[in-house]
């Protein structure tokens, strides 16, 4: 681990020698920089999700798969595969209340309690050439200065190591704390310089795109103006959520990538 500022090293109190910086530790979790409770509560719905993350810890990933509109294709296991996770280090960033894996380095800019070091993921208190792998898995719409986040990532990443990022399309505004862009298929692949692009893929299909849009349309239509009876009909809307099923065959449509929920981009340092 290194000062996640200067770049320097750190003592056994995770104090830098060169800026002064000091980490801390709470338990398990080393704490740097990270979000202010604030910041992740001033959007409402971004409130209730903070308040439902902190209550539920791992159970709120099982409640998003089964009621989010959104079916993702199965790469995030594939991709956790194709490492040999006892003696390669792997880290999710960006990781909320996931622990995919617990031999995973789970990394967030929020503290919450599956978290192994909370920090600002464009300046990791990680060295140089560290990782074999990285996942960063719906966050990168989240971020202000992407280019400044895929320069660290690699930075980080061992020479060969890659970098799976899972980024949305056709997705409405969603906060968390905030959310900044959308990427294209072709437009997703033209961010990673300095990387050597793999793959890009569709990530979540055009089922996913249509749901999500229409449920947030129907809650306008129906709520006629009012901002309350608009979150009160968001989560009725979720009954139609089953219907994401139907990318299990469209996300593979020769047209996918059209109205795609999402693309997912696989990428190598050189
Ligand atoms: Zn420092």
């Amino acid at each position: 681990m290194v000062c996640p500022a200067c770049r320097g090293p750190l003592d056994a109190e995770l104090t830098c020698r060169s800026c002064g910086i000091a980490g801390a530790r709470f338990g398990n979790q080393l704490r740097f920089a990270g979000f202010a409770d604030e910041e992740l509560r001033t959007d409402p719905l971004n409130r209730l999700k903070e308040v439902a993350k902190r209550r539920f810890g791992r159970l709120y990933p099982t409640a998003i798969n089964v009621l989010s509109p959104v079916l993702t294709t199965r790469f995030i296991k594939p991709f956790l595969r194709s490492f040999d996770l006892d003696r390669e280090l792997v880290a999710d960033l960006g990781s909320g209340t996931h622990r995919r894996d617990p031999r995973i380095l789970c990394v967030d800019g929020a503290s919450y309690d599956e978290v192994d070091i909370v920090t600002d993921l464009s300046s990791l208190p990680i060295a140089d050439d560290t990782l074999s792998g990285a996942i960063s898995i719906a966050v990168l719409e989240h971020v202000t200065d992407l280019q400044a986040h895929l320069t660290e990532y690699r930075r980080v990443l061992r020479p060969g190591g890659r970098l799976l990022c899972y980024v949305p399309f056709i997705v409405p505004f969603h906060a968390s704390p905030s959310d900044y862009q959308r990427y294209t298929r072709v437009g997703l692949a033209e961010q990673f310089h300095g990387y050597e692009v793999l793959s890009v893929k569709v990530g979540a299909g055009p089922t996913s795109g249509m749901l999500w849009v229409l449920q947030e349309w129907l809650a306008m239509l129906l709520s006629f103006g009012s901002a309350r009876l608009y979150r009160i009909l968001v989560p009725l809307t979720w009954v139609l959520s089953p219907l994401k099923l139907l990318d299990l065959l469209l996300a593979r449509h020769p047209a996918a990538e059209v109205i795609a929920s999402g693309f997912v981009i696989e990428v190598r340092k050189p």
